[in-house]
């Protein structure tokens, strides 16, 4: 390893779309108050807003080890302000609060940041009250709204942000950081960054723990286990149970991690009791852990849809006969066989209701009724499996 570790290094690939946020931080006259971070799932765009702020409030212009750094990073900086809905669309009250943040000066960073992680959230509405603190942003304030693509915001926002577009990286840039970072054998990298489709995050847990491995695999079998009606409704249930795990899995170990942090803060002794101020400050934690965690379990089951997914696209690859490299290429055998027992239509078929679960997930149907619309749609609608 050795070469210097900075806030930047997570978003590999991505030099030429970044220089110009490294550009502003390197010199602060030329910076822009409101940014539009776009690109596709994975690509990164929060965590390029996040090291943004985090470049800003460092001394080192983003040393990625400092206290500034490593506060912005989570959030926990008192000058940068991570904006991160559960609800499905942030709120114009909510809009009203961080503008009325945004007219005092940074407490002790040289920036207050604002990064609003899914400014596609905003209605017109919302967006308008927003317009006005972005077209008169206050001297210190720097906006970073993040976004699929910018036709995800309204034109009146867009047009006024400095727009970058970010990108999904290659799976062997993505390998190589495993590799490199994490000391991942470069095979288990390259199949880690291949099933997750590039994203960082998820390359590192599938690479780095053997259980989340497990529970991918469960999610793809999915695919050929489907046969009658009973079955779909207890994969429904399988998955439910298994994005619960994962999404635990995901979260426990951070949200240990933060209690203790906050306790040692404040200055408590482990075990002793609490003032009843500091106890309020406690709730507030795990009040703001159950709603990630809420928002963790519906990442997830968005995620394994998304797993079998990459699972139909491969099994259309064999289908059609491209020339393109397989995403589950560990999983060739069921792929194959699935390939050869169902028809083009079927595959696009499965695609298609995949496709829906997932917006109606994203729209807030309950999870279990998503997924089990979902997996009776899987079922195999050629040959002797049929039953309706
Ligand atoms: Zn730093």
């Amino acid at each position: 390893m050795g070469h210097a570790v900075t806030v930047w290094d997570e978003l590999v690939g991505q030099d030429q779309q970044l220089a110009p946020l490294r550009n502003a931080v390197a010199d602060p006259v030329a910076m822009t108050h409101a940014w539009l971070l776009t690109g596709p799932p994975g690509s990164g765009r929060s965590n390029a807003g996040r090291a943004f702020a985090a470049a800003l409030q460092c001394a080192e212009g983003g040393c990625g080890e400092c206290r500034e750094c490593a506060t912005a990073l989570s959030g926990t900086h008192a000058d940068v302000t991570l904006v991160r809905t559960e609800k499905v669309t942030i709120s114009i009250q909510e809009v009203r609060e961080l503008i009325s943040a945004a007219q005092s000066a940074p407490s002790q960073g040289r920036w207050r940041v604002f990064v609003v992680e899914d400014a596609d959230r905003m209605t017109e509405r919302t967006a308008n009250v927003l317009l006005k603190s972005i077209e008169e942003p206050p001297a210190r304030t720097v906006w970073v709204l993040c976004a699929p693509s910018p036709q995800d915001v309204p034109v009146t926002i867009r047009s006024r942000c400095r727009a970058i577009a970010l990108r999904t990286p290659e799976v062997e840039a993505v390998a190589a950081l495993l590799v490199e970072r994490d000391g991942i054998a470069p095979e288990l990298a390259y199949q880690s960054a291949a099933a997750a489709q590039s994203h960082i995050g998820r390359a590192r847990r599938l690479a780095r723990d053997p259980e989340a491995r497990a529970r991918r695999d469960q999610v793809l079998a999915l695919a050929t286990e489907i046969r009658g009606v009973g079955d779909a409704v207890l994969a429904a249930e399988d998955l439910v149970r298994v994005a619960d795990e994962d999404a635990k899995a995901a979260t426990e170990e951070r949200d240990a991690e933060e209690k203790a942090q906050l306790l040692e803060t404040l200055g408590a002794e482990t075990g002793g009791r609490l003032a009843p101020a500091l106890r309020a400050q406690v709730r507030q934690l795990e009040e703001d852990q159950k709603r990630r965690a809420t928002r963790a379990k519906r990442d997830v089951l968005d995620r394994a849809i998304t797993d079998l997914m990459s699972l139909y696209r491969d099994v259309a690859v064999i289908q059609t006969g491209a020339s393109v490299p397989l995403v589950n290429a560990s999983h060739d055998g069921h792929i194959r066989d699935l390939a050869g027992r169902t028809a083009l239509a079927d595959t696009m078929r499965c695609l298609d209701a995949l496709g829906t679960a997932r917006e109606r997930l994203a729209g807030n149907v309950a999870p279990l009724l998503a997924l089990e619309a979902m997996a009776l749609e899987l079922r195999p609608q050629t040959g002797a499996g049929r039953s309706r």
